[in-house]
């Protein structure tokens, strides 16, 4: 018999339930008590949901992150958060987030550092270590969860980040090893060992996931060092890895004296043979079979082709899941109600997916026979969209294989080009711009709500967002900006409102899925070929440009920012939907060019965040995405201007691909770190122009002026003074105009400070 087990549910809420719970204790309008049962009557539904499983998941519910939970666990909690008023969950929420329910303004804690977790759009709290730091165990949260899935009679597997992942994962604060600590914390996991086989618990998930990187020997010889210290044990631990292959870590983990290992099957599939041979008979293989981090219907035929053989062999030894937890996925599709159907028939969220992996389970057990239906019923909706016109546009295909190098190349070089567009520009040194975005106001995204809900006509939404571009246009003319932008107001989500335009993209209701704590995403579903029916942004930009003299910028999101914030077919490559988005915004492009715009900016806010686990995976990537930018940008004339932006400051290590894209200009974020990005400059020479960012938008305060031109004259060690750009570090629709204006006002007095010295 095979067995079945999850290895975590998404914890949100089918209707983000624990979302408006978590910011209604925050708020003060929920007490402690009542936000405690939100999340117990959450739990007990989840479990009910996957009930028929062997083993149900516990712990990996949270309140706000599960590894700002571990740390709790652990004992490993930030002194500037203890030692206040309330009890553990205030501190929880004091690190989580900078204060408590209870606290006020002037209580609060600076927040614990907020990193993506993987290659996921989740973000974790990261566990912060000093030389100093001790662990005691605190499973009082734990076990109490343990206690409530018991009551209801399902199996739990309770589930925890092993210690070496823990340590991994964190940073320390002073100069000091984290592997140090190690002797440290692996008593304190024997001791929850313990008190979890004391409940009763046979079987621990412990999710060692960085197992799918590339790890130096002190790593790898630490997983050695935890797991030999953990064993003997009253319980059995279930080695879990995912989100890819283990390379050269399968033997080591396979060597661990463990009683179970789980491997993503999706990501490593050719792993299993090397595994089968690798595995000590004593222990379980776990496989993901079902896709965590798609949406899709699993291909039931195929996947039993592959698996069946192997459970012939394994037999009872064998145990089935999906991938990885189920957190990267919607709740449940039966809460869509606006889906196109044909979508909808393509689809499997957490609870269908689980509703596969019994199917499979049944057939593994009883034959495919017991469940003939089903995988009929599965059989047809997988050749439905493999065959469907609405996935598959043969004008697109063709497009695409058409694809060669000279559709990414300019005409001239930026030496050249960059001549022209200064006689047809003719901007002042140190030119002012901002990133795109202009204060979201609530009227502004009422207006786009009662748009959509049919309350406001076409005429008066397009007359009310005239007028909003108009104010936009006339605050820059006062503000004296030398590059305007139109604000971006018909927008609500800079890669929604592209992929609502074209074809191939479906939009959920429901899909929610947890970005970090209350925080949630809705990623559009990228299902077939993608086209263009009709200009996207063009009446909009020819209506701003037309309300002034200084250059509008297009603004435009690239194509790989759309790729990866969106939900992505698994029937091709990743790099083939690339290139057709980068064909879609090559029309747009060249159609604002048309219309007489000169300064177009495409925006790759998420670049950086497609780079793969593995190192070794870099290039292959860098090479699709930035050809796929070249696509999108490069078919103007030298006179055309093209700027891109990006969201982050690590840039040491992409430079190269990065001025590959060749971009006229580049606009990124750099105020908080104090111009550190400049360090990338050091020893490589960024040819074209760039505004480092001056005007740090995610805080409330207004740069001085003073503080912005030190900042640009730091920029100017390193960079041509020709060549730099003076901009905020992002958009400002989260932002006030009280904030915006004076900001803005210091920005552009500096540029002007700057000019004269020059
Ligand atoms: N043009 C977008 C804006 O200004 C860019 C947003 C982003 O980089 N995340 O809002
Ligand atoms: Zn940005």
């Amino acid at each position: 018999m095979v067995t079945t087990h999850n290895l975590g549910f998404p914890r949100i809420g089918a209707k983000r339930e624990l979302k408006f719970a978590l910011e209604d204790y925050w708020k003060g309008k929920l007490s402690q008590a009542q936000l405690e049962d939100t999340g117990a009557v959450l739990r007990q539904r989840h479990w009910q949901h996957q009930s028929q499983l062997d083993f149900v998941p516990v712990g990996d519910f949270s309140f706000y992150d599960q590894m700002l939970d571990m740390s709790f666990l652990l004992g490993n909690i930030p002194a500037r958060a203890r030692h206040h008023e309330g009890n553990t969950l205030d501190n929880y929420f004091r690190v989580a987030r900078g204060r408590s329910a209870q606290d006020t303004a002037c209580h609060c804690v600076h927040a614990g550092e907020m990193t993506k977790w993987f290659d996921t759009n989740y973000h974790y709290i990261v566990p912060e270590f000093d030389a100093a730091t001790t662990f005691s165990l605190d499973a009082a949260r734990l076990l109490t969860q343990i206690r409530q899935a018991a009551t209801l009679g399902v199996t739990a597997k309770p589930v925890i980040i092993g210690p070496v992942s823990y340590l991994w994962l964190g940073k320390t604060k002073d100069a000091s090893d984290k592997l140090a600590l190690l002797p440290k914390l692996l008593p304190v996991y024997a001791q929850l060992i313990d008190a979890l086989a004391a409940e009763g618990i046979e079987w621990l998930q412990i999710d060692e996931p960085i197992l799918v990187t590339e790890l130096d020997p002190a790593w790898q010889q630490a997983f050695t060092t935890a797991y030999q210290a953990l064993a003997p044990r009253k319980l059995k631990l279930l080695l879990t890895t995912y989100f890819g292959d283990l390379q050269d870590n399968l033997s080591l983990a396979c060597a661990l004296p463990v009683d179970g290992i789980h491997i993503d099957a999706i990501n490593a599939r050719h792993e299993l043979e090397r595994l089968q041979t690798l595995l000590p008979k004593s222990m379980v293989l776990s496989l993901g079979v079902i896709n965590g981090r798609n949406i899709w219907k699993t291909d039931l035929h195929a996947t039993l082709e592959w698996l069946e053989p192997i459970h012939r062999v394994l037999q009872s030894r064998l145990w089935i899941a999906p991938s990885c937890s189920l957190l990267h996925v919607p709740v449940d599709l039966r809460s869509e109600n606006k889906l196109a159907s044909h979508v909808q028939y393509w689809l499997a969220f957490a609870q269908q997916k689980l509703d596969e992996l019994n199917i499979l389970a049944q057939a593994l057990n009883k034959g495919r026979v017991s469940v003939q239906d089903a995988l009929v019923a599965n059989s047809a909706a997988i050749n439905s969209r493999k065959s469907s016109p609405l996935v598959h546009n043969p004008a697109v295909k063709a497009a695409v294989a058409d694809i060669n190098a000279s559709l990414g190349q300019r005409h001239s070089s930026y030496e050249q080009r960059a001549k022209k567009q200064s006689a047809s520009l003719q901007l002042p040194a140190f030119p002012t711009t901002t990133i795109g975005s202009f204060p979201q106001t609530p009227e502004i995204r009422q207006a786009r709500s009662r748009y959509r809900l049919g309350q406001l006509d076409e005429a008066s939404y397009n007359t009310f967002m005239q007028k909003e571009i108009a104010r936009c246009v006339q605050e820059q003319e006062a503000l004296e900006l030398d590059v305007f932008v139109h604000g971006e107001a018909e927008r609500n989500d800079m890669v929604e409102y592209f992929g609502e335009q074209l074809e191939g993209y479906a939009f959920s209701e429901c899909g929610w899925v947890q970005s970090y704590g209350s925080r949630c995403v809705k990623p559009p579903i990228l299902f077939g070929d993608i086209q263009r029916p009709k200009p996207m942004t063009v009446n909009w930009i020819r209506y701003a440009q037309s309300l002034t003299d200084k250059p509008m910028k297009g603004m435009l999101t690239g194509p790989v920012t759309i790729l990866n914030w969106s939900f992505v077919r698994d029937d091709q490559p990743r790099s083939v939907s690339c290139y057709q988005l980068a064909l879609a915004i090559r029309q747009e492009v060249l159609d604002l060019e048309k219309s007489g715009v000169r300064i177009i900016q495409i925006d790759e806010a998420a670049l950086r965040e497609g780079l793969p686990l593995r190192r070794t995976e870099w290039d292959s990537y860098l090479r699709w995405a930035v050809e796929s930018f070249r696509i999108a940008a490069n078919g103007v004339s030298d006179e055309t201007q093209i700027h891109t932006h990006m969201c982050y400051s690590e840039f040491n290590d992409i430079i190269a691909s990065i001025a590959a894209m060749d971009a006229d200009v580049i606009t990124i974020e750099t105020s908080r770190s104090d111009m550190e990005l400049l360090d990338a400059f050091d020893h490589f020479s960024y040819p074209n122009e760039i505004g480092p960012g001056v005007y740090d938008i995610h805080s409330p305060n207004i740069p001085a002026q003073e503080h912005i031109v030190q900042l640009m004259r730091k920029a100017a060690e390193r960079i041509p003074t020709e060549r730099l750009w003076v901009n905020p570090d992002c958009g400002l629709k989260t932002r006030s105009w009280e904030e915006v204006i004076p900001a803005l006002r210091n920005m552009v007095t500096a540029a002007k400070q700057l000019r004269q010295a020059a």
